[in-house]
């Protein structure tokens, strides 16, 4: 079984590497490969005697085409090893650690080219050669003549090889691109892949058409020059007149390395071409030779790739769910996937129009796009990839929960029966949430497990939860502890001021910022009650629809009885304004993580800055503080978890306004 799985992954391997680096046509994205490549090294490492000699872990991947004449390396031309989060980039610290002391690194960008080595004889480039295998590459000399940013002769006449990476920008990928959809021809997959095409090719005008750059960052036998160090090396290349990189940064800790790391995760997009990861190498040159090498990779180097914005996945089944609107939503079922450290299962297909213009078929292989901390998506399907088993997507007419005709508003299909279980579930859910009343614990698998049991119906019930508290601790994965915790919650949301109560009933079309408006208005629920359609209509940013909707709200005895058990309860239905406490930034670290709405990242940080404090990319105990925008990512868990203050967008706007 295990002999098996190896052969079979070996082989899947091979073809893919082929694919990729001799034709520079994949046919799996990287994060695939990846990932079968780590399951492979595992299994390899758990099982030594099933190891196949033509292993993928073995070699450096990439093979020679014949056309091109082959040049044998006078250093094998190596790749690197990969680190995939932050454990096992303190992981591979500890590893140097253990050779060298206090080691300091050299963060560079990871530019996602191809590497090249660059031959000169008395100042005078005689030769430039892919990878190839490590060992043998392939000469493209004439194309690699055609890049600008070469330097064809140098300042000193020096015999010296450099090694670094071609690439292509952004923008030439895009007009590569263009010429050849005009043309009718194939469109490269990315910029990596159509720098690869350019400098394979026989015809050296093809590749000066192109626009490639470089970026040079090795110097094999660095010591015969006399430098001592990566970032010497590097500086030293750089007066040579070769592009090196700017963004290289030396850092002397683990943390500096992690902030470099981070910075970079979040700027990367900002480039004006792709990167797929950081590169981390020890500076000094006596050290990295004490660190040694492994047949495939320098043990004095690591390349940290970023978690894949891109995956692709099967979709195994398209399921519809009802929300508190009753706006029922087509979600596809995922074979699950890793995307960017999370595991995603599940995805919305928004409405109708959405799956039938992606073409969306049950049984696809979709690609799946998650930028920064947003929903995942899905991109589009792999048409290539089907079988001809796919099932055509019918939109459903009826509610699947209490099976109620559905309604058609635009694109959306909606639920009109009131007494819709889900619907009634989403609303309770929305109660509880965060942005609304904040009752700590109690996530969507408790709220619909209560509400299934019986014990929550309405929000009043969540107030008389504690008259069932015995009953509650009996049920299975829960104790006196948790439940109390659950009861404190509730006790606690009740002093939530008003315009999150407001948020919280669900009237329609009243948001959070409409809630605060209204609240700030009225100052007391008794007060809003009484309110007019006309007067309502008359504020400033409320709309006939908001207004109308409010005004009937509040007519609806149903409702007003709801209000009423609230207030029983000890709920306050009045509007605070919130006491804003002065803080000193000064001395204190933040870091700002999801996508924040009125504000620039930059901008924020220049704030902060200004006002004394300063900004990292990752959350530890020395944090201070974490701004929190829309859809907060692992960052905002971990500041939980550590117990470290944590501001809204908005609050950190008011503290700053102070
Ligand atoms: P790699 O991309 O993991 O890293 C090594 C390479 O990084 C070097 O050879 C160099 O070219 C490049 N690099 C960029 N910036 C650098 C810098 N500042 N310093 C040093 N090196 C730098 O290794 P690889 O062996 O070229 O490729 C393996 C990767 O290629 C896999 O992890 C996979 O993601 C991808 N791959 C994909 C497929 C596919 O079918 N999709 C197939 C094979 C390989």
């Amino acid at each position: 079984m295990i002999e098996e799985r190896i052969k079979e992954l070996v082989e899947l391997l091979n073809k893919a590497s082929y694919e990729y680096y001799t034709l520079d046509k994949p046919t799996i994205t990287d994060a695939e490969y990846d990932k079968y490549l780590r399951e492979l090294i595992e299994l390899e490492e758990d099982n030594p005697e099933f190891v196949l000699p033509n292993s993928p872990t073995h070699r450096v991947g990439g093979e020679v085409i014949e056309e091109f004449r082959k040049i044998v390396h006078e250093k094998p031309m190596l790749s690197l090893s990969n680190v995939f989060n932050e454990d096992e980039i303190v992981r591979f610290d500890e590893r140097i650690r253990k050779e060298v002391h206090n080691p300091h690194y050299v963060c560079e960008l990871k530019i996602d080219g191809l590497s090249v080595s660059l031959l000169y004889e008395k100042g005078k480039l005689v030769r430039a050669a892919t990878r190839g295998d490590g060992i043998v590459g392939e000469d493209i000399t004439h194309n690699v003549k055609t890049i600008k940013d070469v330097p064809l002769t140098l300042p000193k006449e020096i015999d010296i090889e450099v090694r670094g990476e071609i690439y292509m920008s952004k923008d030439s990928f895009l007009s590569v691109n263009e010429e050849r959809r005009k043309k009718g021809e194939e469109l490269f997959a990315n910029p990596r892949n159509a720098a690869a095409g350019s400098v394979r090719q026989l015809d050296s005008k093809i590749a000066a058409k192109r626009k490639l750059s470089t970026f040079i960052y090795h110097l094999p036998n660095a010591s015969a020059f006399g430098l001592h160090s990566h970032y010497e090396t590097l500086e030293f290349m750089k007066s040579l007149g070769f592009c090196v990189n700017p963004n290289i940064r030396l850092v002397k800790n683990i943390q500096e390395l992690l902030d470099y790391v981070n910075e970079w995760t979040e700027k990367r997009d900002t480039l004006p071409y792709e990167i797929d990861g950081i590169v981390i190498k020890l500076d000094d040159l006596q050290d990295q030779e004490k660190m040694g090498y492994t047949i495939k990779y320098p043990k004095w180097a690591t390349a940290y790739k970023f978690p894949a914005t891109l995956v692709l996945t099967k979709l195994k089944d398209i399921k519809f769910t009802v929300g508190r609107t009753g706006q029922v939503t087509p979600n596809a079922i995922l074979e699950p996937v890793i995307l960017m450290g999370s595991t995603i299962s599940k995805t919305t297909l928004h409405n109708e129009d959405y799956v039938k213009n992606k073409e969306i078929m049950i049984g696809d292989i979709v690609a799946i796009k998650k930028a920064g901390d947003v929903i995942p998506e899905v991109v589009e399907v792999i048409k290539e990839r089907r079988t001809g088993k796919e099932i055509p997507f019918a939109m459903t007419h009826t509610c699947p929960i209490c099976n109620h005709e559905l309604v058609k508003k635009d694109a959306a299909y909606y639920c009109v029966n009131p007494e819709c279980d889900a619907k009634k579930i989403e609303g309770l859910i929305h109660y509880a949430s965060r942005d609304t009343l904040n009752i700590d614990g109690f996530g969507d698998n408790i709220v619909e497990d209560f509400y299934n049991m019986g014990y929550l119906r309405n929000f009043s019930d969540f107030y008389k939860l504690h008259l069932y508290k015995k009953e509650l601790m009996r049920l299975e994965g829960f104790g006196e502890k948790s439940i109390q915790k659950l009861l404190d919650a509730i006790e606690e949301s009740k002093k939530n001021s008003l315009d999150k109560l407001l948020f919280a009933l669900g009237i329609r079309y009243v948001g959070k910022k409409t809630a605060k408006l209204l609240a700030r208005t009225y100052g007391s629920i008794e007060q809003l009650k009484k309110a007019s359609y006309e007067e309502l209509v008359a504020i400033k940013d409320i709309g006939e629809v908001i207004a109308k909707s409010v005004s009937e709200y509040f007519q609806d005895a149903t409702n007003l009885e709801e209000i009423e058990r609230l207030k029983e309860a000890g709920v306050c239905m009045t509007y605070e304004e919130e006491v804003v406490e002065k803080i000193d930034f000064s001395g204190k670290t933040f870091v700002l993580t999801g996508s924040l709405s009125t504000i620039t990242r930059e901008d924020a940080k220049e704030l902060i800055e200004h006002m004394g404090g300063t900004t990292t990319g990752s959350v530890s105990k020395k944090t201070d503080v974490v701004i929190v925008g829309e859809k907060p990512g692992s960052k905002y868990e971990k500041a939980r978890a550590l117990g470290i203050m944590i501001w809204t967008e908005q609050e950190f706007l008011e503290k700053v306004q102070k």
